[in-house]
């Protein structure tokens, strides 16, 4: 018999692409270790959670945990996109205490034990649900036994992989303890913090699926009964679903609430509303209980009705995620998840009315995409009105129906798990990545536009700023930003020059504080020409981007915002925006003008060699709505469209990204593409006088179909035309597209 005085330790790697919400310790871990615990197993057991944190620092710390308690037994979680971190822990063991018996667990290891077991000196992987099989393979170890009988387990026999067989799955969930969360020393404290994650690193890169920052994970069932082929689900646990009880999931709840004083938990079953009967009972026990909790869930968006939201909204739902991938038919079917559409767009309403959020997730490269269906996807969206929004690439997953076809059709690179890679690849196997770059871009997520000032340093003609002495009040302004902040990852300050604020610092510290994602600033970049500017923003983390609005070369740009010597100053602020020791992204806007339209080329190519990537040209009247061109300073939109178009050659020869706005798809066939309008279905502003409006609604206000746009190919997704440009140059230049 092993030496019982040294136990087990678990250990969940560092993941480097971490979600910056933090909901709790691993769920299976803790799990196996209360199910250990209550069939009397006894060794000390210690976990450690790596998630959050960095790859030096776990590794040191599992050097010395290895050292200090020479654990018998070392048993890793082990992910696709951990699993770099899972090789190094490996020959970390191997190296530190060659001895300790490695056992592997979690959804990459089942998928992928053979080469797990071929590649790297792993003694035993856990196939499948770990709770009963670890207890098996557990007694079996300590009392010397070769585990050849305990089903879920591989290991290697005389040069091979030897696969005891599939575990039958347990039927009975009720019959497993709590999560032995507390074994994580201070779970609680950090859940309760209401802090995210304690590098920014990890929090600027990682995505928002929650507005919870830190909530406790909970299960109240295992599997789905659709195949999406782009889900694991529907391979792990083919279609069959289990179920805790409702009284016993709930009294789990009402446990970790009292016992710990968790009051925001996420409740992670991949179909939460897979049964009315199941949720009604549910949310019925939580209010009996008095609980009074806030929780999300993530469903179907075709399985929610109107009583059925109202009365979880009642019992502390407070937000529910709605993986609908994609508004066209055809792909619904292709990826198995055949959603019903009509419902879904019900559903949306309905939860709005019963006080929750929800969250729209779709999915660009799904089988069966093409630009059609994301323009079937862009009709479908708008209307929908989430509270947020996320748009993801098609990722191939270990365990998925794509995976095997990609696997099928050799594009799975030789090797490809031996790299620590832990972005998954995409799904290349209809479009080439570049060809799901232009897919991609094509759905943008939602940005919000936040107005912050009403002065400015420039005084441009076609500004439309009151410029009036009235300044928002800070506190109003620290509203819509934490409203816009929980409705998407992207917030854009604008009105005038925002840097004319006196406060505009203590804003930006808001803004940091609460853990904006991408903060950009919208101004004319003159204030950055001082140098040691810079120097103070650098610090705001979260400040990624200036967006520059430019009338004209030199001269022309200075008497267009009638201030001399404006465009060298912006020049030179721009300069030391993208030299600076933190350098910052510029995009310039480039509003068109009959006097500036002749001219375009040579201001981009000064541009460009002023290091700016980045390019977008508005025809009349931006999104925002604050710079508006005067009918009678306009070119004729043919001529613009015609300059824009060979400009578009020249940009994509230098390597920039580039949008125009204001355009129809008849002007510029061949680049809708880039037409802003198409992509960003979701875009919001904030201005001074009005609260949250649809970019898109305030827009339409101001746009109009000519008489045969009905008949036209593009007629679904287009806009229309600037009314004032139509009542004075008339519709000869819009011609249908047939
Ligand atoms: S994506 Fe959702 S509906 Fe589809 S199989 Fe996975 S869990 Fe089920
Ligand atoms: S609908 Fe009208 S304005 Fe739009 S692309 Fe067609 S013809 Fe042009």
């Amino acid at each position: 018999m092993k030496n019982l005085k040294n136990g087990i330790v678990f250990v969940n790697p560092y993941n480097p692409d971490p979600p910056p919400n933090y909901f709790g310790p691993p769920y299976g871990i803790s799990l196996i270790a209360a199910c250990m615990i209550s069939a009397g197993i006894k060794i000390p057991i210690t976990a450690y959670d790596f998630d959050l944190q960095e790859r030096d620092f776990m590794l040191h710390s599992v050097e010395r945990i290895l050292r200090k308690e020479e654990p018998v037994y070392l048993a890793i979680v082990t992910q696709s996109c951990t699993r770099g971190g899972v090789y190094e822990l490996i020959d970390l063991a191997r190296r530190i205490k060659p001895d300790v018996t490695i056992i592997l667990g979690g959804p990459f290891a089942t998928c992928e034990y053979d080469f797990l077991l071929k590649n790297f000196k792993v003694d035993y992987v856990v196939v499948g649900d770990g709770e009963e099989t670890m207890v098996e393979l557990m007694n079996n170890l300590i009392e010397g036994l070769e585990p050849l009988g305990v089903n879920g387990v591989a290991f290697m026999r005389k040069g091979k992989v030897h696969f005891s067989g599939e575990r039958k799955k347990l039927l009975n969930l009720d019959s497993l303890p709590y999560p032995a969360f507390h074994l994580f020393k201070g779970f609680e404290k950090r859940i309760n913090s209401g802090r995210s994650v304690n590098l920014m690193s990890n929090f600027i890169l990682g995505r928002r699926c929650t507005t919870l920052k830190n909530a406790l994970l909970m299960l109240s069932s295992r599997g789905c009964i659709y195949s999406c082929n782009f889900c694991p689900m529907s391979k792990i646990d083919k279609h069959k679903v289990r179920f805790h009880s409702p009284k016993y999931f709930v009294d789990m709840v009402a446990y970790f609430y009292h016992r710990y004083g968790i009051r925001d938990f996420a409740f992670g079953d991949n179909f939460f509303t897979l049964s009315k009967r199941r949720v009604m009972e549910i949310c019925k026990l939580i209010l009996k209980k008095r609980l009074r909790i806030k929780w999300s869930c993530m469903t179907r968006s075709d399985s929610v009705d109107k009583e059925m939201l109202k009365t979880m909204s009642r019992a502390g739902c407070f937000e529910v995620s709605y993986g609908v991938e994609s508004g066209s038919e055809q792909v619904q079917n292709r990826i198995g998840k055949k959603l019903d559409l009509l419902r879904t767009r019900e559903a949306f309403k309905q939860t709005r009315e019963a006080g929750i959020r929800s969250i729209l997730m779709l999915m660009v490269g799904n089988t069966g995409e093409s630009e059609s269906t994301i323009r079937q996807t862009f009709c479908y969206v708008k209307g929908l009105n989430p509270d947020s929004v996320l748009v993801k690439r098609v990722k191939v997953y270990p365990g998925t129906l794509i995976h095997d076809l990609y696997e099928k059709k050799g594009l799975l690179k030789k090797n490809y798990y031996k790299e620590s890679e832990f972005t998954p690849p995409s799904f290349t196997c209809e479009h080439s990545e570049e060809e799901l770059d232009r897919l991609s871009s094509m759905l943008g997520e939602r940005r919000i536009f936040i107005q912050v000032n009403n002065t400015c340093n420039n005084n441009c003609y076609p500004c439309r700023l009151t410029r009036n002495v009235y300044n928002k009040q800070i506190e109003a302004i620290k509203e819509s930003i934490v409203l816009a902040s929980s409705r998407c990852e992207d917030i854009i300050l604008y009105g005038g020059e925002v840097f004319l604020r006196k406060d505009i610092f203590k804003i930006l510290e808001f803004a940091e504080r609460i853990q904006v994602h991408h903060l950009s600033i919208y101004g004319n970049g003159r204030i950055f020409s001082y140098s040691g500017f810079t120097d103070r923003i650098k610090k705001y983390q979260c400040l990624e981007a200036f967006i520059i609005p430019f009338f004209g070369l030199a001269q022309m740009h200075d008497d267009e915002v009638r201030v001399r010597g404006a465009f060298d100053q912006t020049m030179q602020g721009i300069k030391n925006l993208t030299t600076a020791s933190r350098s910052f992204k510029v995009k310039a806007v480039i509003y068109i003008t009959a006097l500036n339209c002749a001219m375009l080329g040579e201001l981009v190519k000064r541009l460009v060699d002023s290091r700016i990537k980045s390019f977008h040209f508005v025809f009349l009247r931006d999104s925002m709505g604050l710079i508006s061109i005067p009918i009678n300073r306009l070119p004729l939109i043919s001529d613009a469209a015609a300059v824009l178009k060979r400009m578009a050659k020249y940009l994509q020869g230098e390597g920039c990204e580039f949008s125009f706005e204001g355009f129809t798809p008849c002007l510029l066939r061949g680049h809708v593409q880039h037409m802003s309008e198409f992509h960003f279905p979701f875009n919001e502003r904030i201005t001074y006088s009005k609260g949250l409006e649809v970019c898109e609604d305030v827009r339409l206000k101001n746009k109009i179909k000519a008489e045969g746009c009905r008949n036209c190919k593009e007629n679904s997704i287009c806009e229309g035309i600037w009314k004032s440009y139509l009542n004075k140059y008339g519709k000869s230049e819009f011609v249908l597209i047939e």
